[in-house]
């Protein structure tokens, strides 16, 4: 069974990147009847804090990455890192080492001046346990001299290490505490990780990694080091590109699904198409649709994305999606009349909405209640000729059948009987029934209010 892992540090919100990440693993064990789990890297204590945590589990839930089992918590686990790392030691596969810190600063020094490599070898790898001082020490692992590690990539192919670019890492320092490289294999292994999808920037971290799975004979994971996210500028993304946290986009009101899609389609694509639901991308996603180059950053896609998602929404989820976007963008809640009306007048909102406020401001008529507010521009299509017009049409609509078609013809027979188009009335109305110069078509806003609300609303402005 497929089990994969989303292990962020908990140094700061959950940024583009990440949740494009966790969105990879998600999919991935989704889509396979696995299992996508949790784990909090907070070994940094210095770096580490509980609302960065906070800030990242938020973003999470907000992007409907659920995780399965108990959050784990690296910095928890440090007694089994410490116990792998005293087993690599029985095992021989490991050693303690004495040197100082000025020790290994001195063997430094020595190495760049007499041009050698200065990766640090410790005298005390072949010592005789015999010959140990009473000191402290760190345990080192012992790295192989000589050949070459592959890590097979499923996203890079095949990368080769030479085995002398590699030094006997320590794993647990001479404070007892172990060390991040050490941790995560220990911690990917305990919790069963049969795939570690990740940034490419942990690529060099791999193959250190790989001799800690060979030394303790586990087996390892499949690698899938994906590319980093770029700006439309091709430069690494930056927050001058819209790399915000997860929550600032929540609160600009794009819709989860959406977000979902878009972050899907960044660096993976399956053949041209780029609206998809959850249950497709689950279906779909696979490590071979994985681009090798880095993805960019695109807000006007993402918009597109969004708006598509919207329109295809159902108009109970939209109307809670409006409430949960009020909720955290900390704007005043709907009351349950506002609520009902938007979903009634939701079928009219949809279709052009990118974002959620965009879906709220169209819906404006029907969360305003009497007397209308007319903004400038709508104040200005309320003249007094104008409000003549609204007044005699009143009477017309008082007897007509409430449907679109009796109130179109209602409203081209008035407009013939002016002798001017339905167009010219559009404005007036407009302003009258929402306050507002941009609106949904004025049929619509007519059902959705209904005869008696639309009358008393033209009557108001007409006064
Ligand atoms: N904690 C690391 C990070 O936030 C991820 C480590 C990993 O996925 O192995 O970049």
């Amino acid at each position: 069974p497929v089990v994969t892992r989303f292990a962020p540090s908990p140094t700061g919100y959950l940024h583009i990147g990440g949740a494009r990440t966790a969105l990879f693993n998600w999919l991935y064990a989704r889509g396979r009847g696995g299992k996508f789990l949790l784990r909090i890297e907070d070994t940094d204590r210095a770096r580490s804090t509980p609302e960065a945590t906070e800030a990242i589990l938020r973003g999470l839930s907000w992007l409907g990455l659920d995780h399965d089992g108990e959050i784990v918590s690296q910095f928890e686990n440090a007694p089994r890192h410490a116990e792998v790392a005293r087993e690599l030691l029985a095992l021989g596969k490991a050693y303690k080492c004495f040197s100082t810190p000025e020790e290994i600063e001195t063997f430094r020094e020595e190495a760049r001046a007499e041009g050698r490599s200065t990766l640090f070898r410790s005298p005390w790898r072949d010592a005789d346990p015999a010959t140990h001082p009473d000191a402290p020490y760190a345990i080192r692992i012992k790295a192989p001299l000589e050949g070459e590690t592959v890590i097979r990539d499923r996203v890079q192919g095949d990368v080769t290490i030479r085995n002398d670019q590699l030094d006997d890492m320590i794993l647990l320092r001479s404070d007892g505490t172990p060390v991040y490289m050490l941790a995560v294999v220990v911690d990917d292994h305990d919790m069963g990780v049969t795939h570690v999808i990740r940034g490419d920037d942990h690529l060099n971290n791999a193959a250190r990694q790989m001799m800690i799975y060979d030394a303790m004979g586990w087996d390892v994971p499949v690698w899938a080091h994906i590319p980093l996210i770029h700006g439309s500028d091709g430069k690494k993304l930056s927050k001058r590109h819209g790399a915000l946290g997860a929550d600032e986009y929540q609160k600009m009101g794009y819709l989860a699904a959406g977000m979902r899609n878009y972050l899907a389609r960044l660096g993976w694509s399956h053949g041209d198409d780029e609206f998809f639901t959850d249950a497709q991308a689950q279906e779909w996603f696979d490590l071979d649709g994985i681009r090798k180059s880095p993805a960019q950053f695109d807000l006007k896609k993402l918009e597109n994305i969004c708006g598509q998602h919207i329109a295809v929404a159902d108009d109970a989820a939209l109307r809670q999606e409006c409430e949960a976007y009020l909720a955290a963008a900390g704007l005043a809640a709907l009351t349950p009349q506002q609520g009902d009306g938007l979903q009634r007048a939701m079928y009219c909102l949809k279709e052009r909405a990118k974002t959620l406020p965009e879906l709220i401001e169209k819906g404006h008529f029907i969360l305003t209640s009497r007397p209308v507010e007319a903004d400038e521009k709508a104040a200005n299509a309320l003249d007094t000729v104008s409000r003549g017009i609204l007044k005699e049409l009143t009477p017309h609509l008082q007897n007509a059948s409430w449907d679109r078609e009796t109130l179109e013809a209602v409203m081209n027979g008035f407009a013939a009987e002016k002798d001017t188009k339905f167009g010219k009335l559009a404005g007036p109305l407009r302003a009258a029934l929402a306050g507002r110069a941009v609106t949904p078509s004025v049929f619509d806003m007519m059902l959705v209010l209904g005869r008696e609300e639309t009358l008393a609303r033209l009557t108001d402005a007409a006064a």
